[in-house]
């Protein structure tokens, strides 16, 4: 078992290090990627005293999410949205990282219940336009962002991405160049090999599996 406490405790004094040379910058968000990791991992660093968790897979998310019904957790969506799932989705979720067209934004403004406070979401943007990726063009964007401004059951907060191999510096500094085109505050980005690369550009919210949870299963 990974020593999930301790390395909590290591990633966040990383994070400190590198953001307090920035002058005006927050201390950046640490969401902790529980995908494919069992519960007992989660409820271990919940009781380290960390909130917010990432989940890539919607099932997964909701079987996580009504098991721990009595934690304070703070779910983060950040896996690919099939338009079918934007109900279990809008139900589980407090953020949604990975909005990439307006049809799942529709949705999840459809499902998100009065009960529940509007749905925090980000944008993913394909910025090298990868085929195999998900994520808006940046053609795409500007009526991406008009259309989600629109829905009164979300709040658009920033952007998001996952960068191709080998061009993570050049693709932080982009997104951080098109959030404050947009007047977005958020910036998510940044994984377990490319956390200060990220904070360095301007990362508001990291989102770290491996270097926290070890390895995940097949
Ligand atoms: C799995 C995943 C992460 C975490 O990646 P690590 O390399 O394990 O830190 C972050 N973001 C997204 C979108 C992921 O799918």
């Amino acid at each position: 078992m990974p020593n999930i406490s301790h390395n909590l405790t290591q990633i966040k004094r990383d994070i400190h290090k590198t953001t307090q040379s920035h002058a005006l910058q927050q201390q950046a968000k640490l969401i902790a990627v529980s995908k494919r990791q069992p519960i007992a991992f989660i409820l271990e660093a919940f009781e380290a005293g960390h909130r917010d968790f990432g989940e890539n897979y919607a099932q997964e998310l909701e079987q996580k999410a009504t098991a721990l019904a009595d934690k304070a957790i703070c779910w983060h969506f950040i896996g690919p949205i099939q338009s079918n799932k934007a109900r279990i989705i809008a139900q589980y979720s407090h953020w949604v990282h990975s909005v990439d067209r307006l049809k799942v934004a529709q949705r999840l403004n459809d499902y998100r219940s009065a009960e529940q406070p509007p749905l925090n979401v980000c944008i993913q943007v394909n910025i090298d336009q990868e085929a195999s990726k998900s994520g808006a063009t940046i053609e795409s964007l500007p009526a991406l962002i008009k259309g989600i401004r629109a829905l009164p059951r979300l709040v658009l907060k920033g952007l998001m991405v996952i960068p191709p191999k080998g061009r993570s510096t050049e693709t932080f500094q982009q997104l951080a160049i098109l959030a404050k085109e947009h007047s977005l505050k958020e910036l998510s980005m940044g994984m377990s090999q490319d956390m200060v690369d990220a904070l360095n550009a301007g990362s508001t919210m990291v989102r770290i599996g491996t270097a926290i949870f070890g390895e995940r299963p097949k």
